[in-house]
């Protein structure tokens, strides 16, 4: 669903990608690992779209997507795409059911539609009960399981998560993984997951190393 072939990205003399390609099937769930450093936010990022690559091409299906205009690629990345961060990118005025409802909304998917999508995914992940209190009134686990909703709630292409887990304690982690890559599944949603706990990494079908850059 996702390939990318050579990706190289520099900051200054760092070489944060060196020529890395890589290729995610429809449906897969995928875990890049490494050592801090090695590149791996850089690799979600550039095939994310957020940054462009200094060389090296990104297809998504057949579309080659790395050359697409800034406002074609914002569009994308609305559209196809969906994120988990570490934490903190629920918008914090909003309640957890608004935040869920936030892509649908961009998209201009009618309200009653947006309410009834983004209900039903609150339900699934169990956090119906909280959706209406801010992510500050809630857990961690309970704000990640939000977090986890609006990543699915427009149906993306692709998931890109940044260590989804990386701020939550194991048991709630285990929680927040169990639905998240459940739900992905059932919906046939490819999902990269970048993190370097190998414990998460079980999560994915098939796990990918970088080292210095390049997958080894
Ligand atoms: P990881 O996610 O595996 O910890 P990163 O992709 O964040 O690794 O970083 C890869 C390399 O690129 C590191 O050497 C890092 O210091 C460098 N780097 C990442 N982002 C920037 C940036 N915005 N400016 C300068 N160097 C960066
Ligand atoms: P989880 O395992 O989902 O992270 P916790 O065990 O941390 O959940 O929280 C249990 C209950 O305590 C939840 O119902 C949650 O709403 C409540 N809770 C936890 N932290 C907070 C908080 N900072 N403010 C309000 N309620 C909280």
């Amino acid at each position: 669903m996702i390939t990318a072939h050579d990706l190289v990205v520099r900051f200054g003399q760092t070489l944060a990608l060196a020529g890395t390609s890589i290729g995610v099937a429809p449906g897969e769930v995928v875990a890049v690992m490494g050592p801090s450093g090695s590149g791996k936010s850089t690799l979600l990022h550039v095939l994310a779209g957020i940054l462009r690559p200094d060389q090296g091409r990104i297809h998504l299906g057949q579309q080659r997507i790395d050359t697409l205009p800034d406002g074609a690629r914002s569009r994308l990345r609305l559209r196809s795409f969906g994120f988990v961060l570490q934490f903190g990118d629920l918008v914090p005025e909003l309640s957890l059911r608004e935040n869920v409802e936030l892509p649908l909304r961009l998209l201009k998917v009618p309200r009653a539609e947006a309410r009834d999508r983004a209900r039903s995914l609150l339900a699934e992940l169990e956090i119906d009960d909280v959706a209406d209190r801010r992510p500050g009134q809630v857990s961690g686990g309970q704000a990640q399981r939000a977090a986890v909703a609006r990543s699915l709630v427009h149906q993306p292409t692709v998931i890109f998560a940044d260590e989804p887990t990386g701020a939550l304690d194991s048991a709630s982690g285990e929680t927040v993984l169990d639905s998240f890559t459940e739900l992905a599944r059932r919906r046939s949603t490819t999902v990269l997951l970048v993190t370097h706990e190998a414990r998460v990494a079980s999560y994915a079908d098939r796990t990918l190393y970088l080292r210095d850059g390049v997958l080894v």
